[in-house]
């Protein structure tokens, strides 16, 4: 059985076709600029790498050339589209509605549309790519699998805000979390890697990338997330405030001027990471500049590792202990510095790094000492293997 799986952004399409019988992947891709000058789309069959520049003023056309390209006769890698048997769509906003993935129905569709108000940057292109695929194959089924999904196990003592409860019911105002099949992924490997059963296990997984969130996962359910209503809560990222006082913003409208619109640029755009140092929004660039002498960009790298191990340190409470802690995204798989000074200090929380074994980059690993209490782990995320495992498992249910 073939897998697509398809990840839809306003102006990007990330693809990727499984063979299910191994799970491997047969062919990626990424499609960028969709509808806007300049439209290209690289197909990376195995170690080759073929790139189209061509205009793509739409999804529709972006998934009609990524078809095409799965079955051409030089780079493609299978004869004919009828033998794709599903479709799994990352989504990103599934609300209250969804703890699981679901096949895809005119209702389900519904349901993805009343979210947009949730989630206004993101379920507008998962939709464009849901359409466009109904249209080009329409009977191969679809999955949509959602990043808000995983988090849904949360206690209302977690999840709601200190307002009233009324807006709560009103306007579904409350934690959602999101990187959602990413902390599933990861915690569940965590637990195979440990060789422990998922529900015996009390894990906290650190997604740190561009955007950032860490979970609290006990027993293999998430109880805690540090993303919020929407991806902005929680910690400092590249471009994004994470947690502030409220206050700041009414603040600074008032004194910049600023429309709502403009506050929320701000807080999600020239933040973070990039308002601190002033130096860039990536952690690769900010090493550089801090082994450079760049003191903001130093300060940048200070300020975020503060805050992960502030979230480790809640979380540790809130599990009541905590067997393996797991890194993860492009700067938990791959920055050393980072994860050394996120850890530094936590001996007491039974947290200890092996400095050797630390040196590891985008693969798994142990990378604690041996008398480390808690196991800490490097793991490679993989969004798409747990959306083409779900849409597999729901689509062979179905039949
Ligand atoms: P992601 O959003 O998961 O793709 O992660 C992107 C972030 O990971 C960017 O800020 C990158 O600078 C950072 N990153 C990737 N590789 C490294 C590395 N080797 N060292 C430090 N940061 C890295």
């Amino acid at each position: 059985m073939k897998v697509l799986v398809i990840n839809c952004g306003s102006s990007s399409l990330k693809y990727q076709l499984f063979d299910m019988e191994n799970e491997q992947v047969m062919v990626k891709g990424l499609v960028e600029r969709i509808g806007i000058p300049g439209s290209v789309l690289t197909h990376r069959p195995g170690n080759e790498k073929h790139v189209f520049e061509t205009q793509i003023p739409d999804h529709k056309k972006a998934i009609t050339l990524v078809l095409e390209a799965i079955i051409h006769p030089e780079y493609g890698v299978l004869q004919s589209m009828s033998e794709i048997t599903a479709i799994g769509h990352r989504v990103v906003h599934g609300s209250e509605d969804y703890a699981f993935s679901v096949l895809l129905t005119d209702d389900v569709m519904e349901v993805i549309k009343k979210n947009i108000e949730l989630a206004p940057l993101h379920n507008p292109p998962n939709i464009m790519g849901i359409e466009a695929c109904q249209y080009l194959m329409p009977t191969v089924p679809q999955v949509c699998v959602f990043d808000t999904a995983f988090h849904q196990t949360m206690p209302p003592k977690a999840y709601l805000y200190g307002i009233p409860y009324e807006y709560y019911e009103k306007y579904k105002i409350r934690k959602y979390g999101f990187h959602g099949t990413s902390h599933q992924y990861v915690s569940q490997r965590a637990a195979a890697l440990l060789g422990q059963p998922r529900n015996e296990l009390k894990i906290i997984t650190c997604h740190l990338g561009n955007g950032s969130s860490i979970s609290a996962v006990k027993g293999g359910q998430c109880i805690d997330t540090t993303m919020g209503f929407t991806p902005l809560e929680g910690l400092m990222m590249g471009t994004r405030s994470g947690d502030l006082d409220p206050t700041v913003v009414t603040f600074l409208m008032e004194k910049e001027g600023w429309s709502c619109a403009e506050a929320n640029n701000f807080l999600n755009k020239q933040c973070g990471v990039l308002g601190l140092s002033g130096v860039s929004s990536d952690f690769r660039d900010l090493e550089s500049a801090a082994q450079e002498g760049n003191q903001r960009a130093q300060l940048a790298l200070d300020r975020f590792a503060y805050g992960v191990k502030k979230f480790i340190g809640a979380y540790t409470a809130v599990l009541n202990g905590v067997d393996a802690l797991v890194f993860t995204a492009g700067l938990g798989e791959n920055s050393a510095s980072m994860r050394g000074e996120i850890c530094q200090g936590l001996d007491y929380l039974g947290i200890e790094i092996d400095a050797e074994k630390n040196k590891v980059r985008g693969q798994e690993a142990f990378i604690s000492t041996v008398a480390s209490k808690t196991k800490v782990l490097v793991i490679p995320t993989n969004e798409e293997l747990m959306i083409a495992r779900d849409t597999y498992e729901i689509v062979n249910r179905e039949k």
